[in-house]
């Protein structure tokens, strides 16, 4: 008997129908023998819909009451989840982020939870009840309800499978598993077995999209082994517990799967695009200390993420330029601070450009082999592909390109780096 977390995204939730499927989903589950919580996201789209009335009555919205109305979405789901549950002969009841309770810090409508001590919960499922758990809320120390920040049942279900001691954490999803790329770009793409925590880090905020990084950064710091797995299945589907999904493990769990399957651990495991961001040039910029210092001090005052940066080579009259890439979003802010700071900055020309995009290789692999990058510019160079820009980390690489090169660039660095599917047809 094993304790298990599953977690059900808006797409699985949206309607009586999909719920009916979850609730099959969740009693096949408790009927193998396990002890089992699920944590539920609102119906698809019915976040946003509460977000904008929040906006309707007050666009200046307080955001403690703005956590009222929009973790609604999440207590109607779990309730009709425990109802579905009682249909079908299962004993089940829902747990409200303060009745379980979920501790949060009170940062209103971006809260964090600080700890979830629930006694409760697990007695009840060791008497055989399914707990069934909104995800995204909490409850702040003074007693009013919090939300976690968009996509934030995530994280719920993680910091969930954390504290009930989880063997896993399967989040059924509208995808099957990690891919190798985006397999709407590749149609070799394969899905992986399973990835490292670091590299599931790498991946999602590079804009492959299949888990908020936050919980990744939580499933890594509390140890908690998450399955990302399909819930749009038959009856007659492979059982959670044969893991047909991907597993976001530890290093350590990842070199006995590798040794398990007599696989060889590959160098790139993934490959991600990012079409979000813009590069912004700073032309003849005084090369002298504190010159970056009064570039980015102002960005960061007002919460824009700087993302690569790199100062070119000093010309003679000691001005360099500066290149650097924000959020596509944050680029009219952060071109009028910049331009707000001309004189202290001192710079000449300010350029931007959105249409860019970032292409990155990610692999623990990485580490211990050499030749990774200068893979990546080869194969690029080979398709005319210009790089504006490099970044790297220990487990990562990533290059700015043209938005139009994209697709191209994926499909050039799969192949490179020996990723494609063999049998399937393209
Ligand atoms: N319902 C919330 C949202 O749409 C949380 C989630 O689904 O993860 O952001
Ligand atoms: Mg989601």
């Amino acid at each position: 008997m094993a304790r298990i977390v599953m977690k059900f995204g808006g797409t699985s939730m949206a309607g009586t129908e999909r719920i009916r499927r979850v609730a099959n989903i969740v009693r096949r589950q408790q009927a193998a023998g396990h002890e089992v919580a699920v944590v539920v996201s609102a119906m698809a789209g019915e976040t946003d819909r509460l977000v904008n009335f929040c906006r309707e009555a007050n666009p200046l919205y307080d955001p403690a009451e703005y956590d009222v109305v929009v973790a609604s979405g999440e207590q109607v789901t779990s309730g009709l989840l425990a109802l579905t549950l009682q249909s079908l002969g299962c004993k089940a009841r829902s747990w409200l982020g303060w009745q379980m309770p979920i501790q949060t810090i009170e940062a209103h409508a971006k809260a964090r939870i600080d700890c979830i001590d629930a006694p409760e919960v697990v007695a009840s499922m060791q008497r055989g009840e399914i707990a069934v758990i909104p995800g995204f809320q909490g409850i702040s120390e003074d007693g009013r309800i919090t939300t976690l920040g968009r996509g934030g049942s995530d994280t719920s279900a993680v910091a969930v499978a954390a504290a009930l001691k989880a063997d896993r954490c399967d989040i059924y999803t509208d995808v099957d598993g990690v891919y190798t790329t985006d397999p709407r770009i590749v149609a070799k793409a394969r899905k992986q077995k399973a990835v490292t925590y670091e590299e599931m880090l790498e991946l999602a905020s590079v804009g492959a999209k299949v888990l908020q990084t936050r919980s990744v950064g939580l499933a890594m710091k509390e140890g908690v082994r998450v399955q990302v797995l399909s819930s749009f299945i038959d009856d007659d589907a492979t059982p959670a517990d044969e893991l047909p999904g991907t597993l976001i493990v530890s290093d350590e769990e990842m070199e006995e799967i590798l040794k398990d399957s007599d696989m060889e651990r590959q160098h790139v495991t993934g490959i991600a695009h990012d079409k979000n961001e813009a590069k912004i040039i700073l032309t003849r910029v005084p090369d002298k200390p504190g010159a970056v210092a009064h570039i980015f001090q102002p960005l960061a005052q007002a919460s824009i993420n700087v993302d690569m940066i790199i100062q070119n080579v000093g010309r003679d009259k000691g001005e360099t330029d500066v290149t650097f890439t924000v959020p596509q979003a944050d680029l009219p802010r952060a071109q009028a601070l910049l331009e707000d700071k001309r004189s202290d900055i001192g710079f000449n020309r300010i350029i931007t450009d959105d249409h860019i995009a970032k292409i990155s290789v990610v692999g623990v692999g990485m580490k211990s082999h050499a030749g990774v990058a200068s893979t990546m510019f080869k194969a690029l160079a080979d398709r005319g592909i210009n790089i504006q820009a490099i970044t790297t980390s220990e487990i990562k690489v990533s290059v700015l390109i043209d938005e139009d090169e994209t697709e191209l660039a994926v499909r050039v660095l799969h192949t490179a780096y020996g990723l494609d599917a063999e049998d399937e047809a393209a």
